[in-house]
């Protein structure tokens, strides 16, 4: 079996809109700039589960799960990268030629996607918190800088305790666990 090239991935990404794939599984409703749903990962009454059509990305406060359009395919029909591919591909009428290659493509593609969804969820996360978050509550009055050192406080003390319970020493952070720092956070703070 041959590798996608990454182009090939980004020409089938954007030619699937991730709210008309996600509303094609269910309905999605307008929310601000982005739109939501209950979540389809977890149970839950009340929708946490946001699709971004600027960043063309999904995202659950409640669960973590999140990612790419691919992400979604994956996980909601319980399936591969390069079987999530063709089957964006065959819906927006591309045909998926492969090359023959050592490194996978996915593998960067997702990489990739996942720095992106880091900067965009932290951002989200700390605007969350400015607007209703606990943090925010008692902060608000005070002016920005107050504000964001009380946010900075309260995520390095979450930091801490993601810490304590999984110690890292010796070892170098991965990206991964920055990104579940702030799923955590996000999760923490929606109680
Ligand atoms: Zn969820």
């Amino acid at each position: 079996m041959g590798t996608i090239p990454s182009e090939m991935i980004e020409q089938i990404a954007a030619a699937n809109d991730i709210v008309d794939v996600i509303g094609s599984y269910f309905p999605l409703k307008r929310a601000g700039a982005n739109f939501k749903a209950l979540c389809p990962f977890h149970q839950e009454k009340t929708a946490s589960f946001i699709v971004s059509p600027s960043r063309q990305t999904f995202h659950c406060f409640g669960c973590g799960a999140g990612g790419s359009v691919f992400r979604f395919i994956i996980d909601y029909e319980h399936t591969d990268f390069p079987s999530a591919v063709r089957k964006l591909a065959a819906r927006a009428g591309i045909t998926v030629v492969e090359t023959r290659g050592a490194e996978s493509e996915d593998r960067r593609y997702e990489a990739r996607r996942t720095l992106l969804k880091l900067h965009a969820d932290a951002a989200e996360w700390f605007h969350e918190n400015l607007l209703k978050g606990d943090v925010g509550e008692s902060a608000r009055p005070a002016d920005t800088a107050t504000l964001l050192a009380t946010l900075l406080r309260a995520a390095s003390q979450k930091q801490g305790m993601m810490q304590r319970a999984r110690p890292v020493k010796g070892q170098v952070r991965t990206i991964a666990s920055v990104e579940e720092l702030f799923f955590r956070s996000a999760t923490m703070s929606a109680k």
